[in-house]
């Protein structure tokens, strides 16, 4: 039996931590079930990530040509589909990124076989796969298996160690034909590091409520003056920025709002459940909708001018009762 890791490389041939994290995961799945590993490249030049990873003891394929660089469902499709077939896939294991989680379910449905996303753990128990998954909001961890095959499986980042392990990798190169393929990629725009304020690998979260908007003590508003300040303080620490919904609900309401926030920015029971080993929030009061999102940040801190919001009920290690305006200029004075 096989289980087949499938990873894409990243705009620098590199392979993506997400990457490394899956095979960690699916190495663990192939040694618990007395299976033969396999890994199947696809990029641009896949050289330099397979020899990153040869040292995990698979047996090597790759798609490789400037058709593979970028995501495109439908040579990404192709490409995962001969890797599958050249090695008898059973359990196909990949990182959840944007890409794979575009194709990846279309190479179940070419395999007749069945596909899981965003996972966030696989074991092997008694020899049978067993694949978990946040339901309810990360609230319940399920475990589920299956006895269809094969079986594809997208792990989500942040739930296995990255491997470690580099090494000159034999790859079998898989011919793919997409020339027939009319979709054709015009360019790449990434969005710069600054541009880009959620940061999952963030150390730091930093939390911008809807105070940073409302009437201040001199009877005015000062969003510009907010948006200055959260941003210095983003570029100086390289946080990741969220968001209360009363905040990103503003824009639909014609309020002022603060540009670089979006729904995406939203912690809470309706928006995201961020892991960042330290939280600070600003101007946000602390309501439990929004507090049940900072159940994996370990340390919290939070600013407000009352001291009897919502993070003064023991939802914070430490309340910081004053102006954020204030206090955030002060400190993105000591951070120069
Ligand atoms: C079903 C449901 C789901 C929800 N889901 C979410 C969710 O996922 N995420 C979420 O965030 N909310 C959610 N909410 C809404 C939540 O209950 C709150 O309404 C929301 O979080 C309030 O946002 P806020 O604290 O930013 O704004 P406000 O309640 O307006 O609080 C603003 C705070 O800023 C403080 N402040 C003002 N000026 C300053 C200053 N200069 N310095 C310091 N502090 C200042 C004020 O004292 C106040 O505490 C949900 C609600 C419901 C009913």
């Amino acid at each position: 039996m096989t289980i087949l890791f499938l990873a894409h490389t990243e705009c620098d041939n590199t392979l993506h931590k997400s990457a490394l994290e899956a095979l960690t995961a699916a190495k663990a799945l192939a040694e618990g079930m007395g299976a033969d590993l396999a890994v199947g490249v696809i990029g641009a030049d896949i050289s330099a990530a397979a020899d990153s990873i040869g040292g995990c003891g698979a047996k090597f394929y790759g798609v490789a040509g400037p058709e593979f660089a970028d995501a495109r469902y439908s040579s990404d499709l192709t490409a995962a589909e001969a890797i599958a077939k050249a090695c008898g896939a059973e359990i196909v294991v990949a990182s959840a990124t944007s890409r794979f989680s575009r194709a990846l379910p279309g190479l179940a449905i070419r395999l007749d076989g069945r596909v899981d996303t965003h996972l966030s753990g696989l074991d092997a128990v008694d020899g049978k796969p067993i694949a978990k998954r946040w339901f309810y909001r990360q609230r319940m961890e399920g475990t589920l298996t299956r006895d269809e095959r094969p079986w594809v499986m997208t792990l989500d980042s942040g739930c296995a160690e990255a491997f470690d392990g580099a090494g000159s990798a034999d790859v079998e190169a898989v011919a793919v034909d997409v020339s027939g393929v009319r979709t054709k990629i015009a360019g790449m725009e990434c969005v710069s590091e600054d541009e880009q304020t959620i940061r999952p690998d963030a150390e730091m979260l930093l939390v911008a409520g809807a105070g940073w908007t409302k009437k201040q003590a001199d009877g005015a508003t000062h969003v510009d003056v907010a948006e200055e300040t959260i941003m210095s303080f983003l570029t100086a620490t390289k946080s990741s920025l969220g968001s209360s919904k009363s905040l990103v609900d503003i824009s639909g309401e014609g309020g002022a709002i603060i540009s670089f926030l979006t729904h995406m920015h939203q912690v809470g029971q309706t928006g995201s459940t961020p892991r960042h080993a330290k939280g600070l929030s600003t101007c946000c009061h602390g309501e439990e909708p929004h507090v049940v999102g900072w159940r994996f940040v370990n340390e919290r801190r939070a600013i407000n001018t009352d001291g009897s919001c919502g993070w003064a009920q023991g939802k914070c290690d430490v309340l910081y009762v004053g102006d954020a305006f204030e206090i955030m200029k002060k400190v993105n004075e000591l951070l120069g």
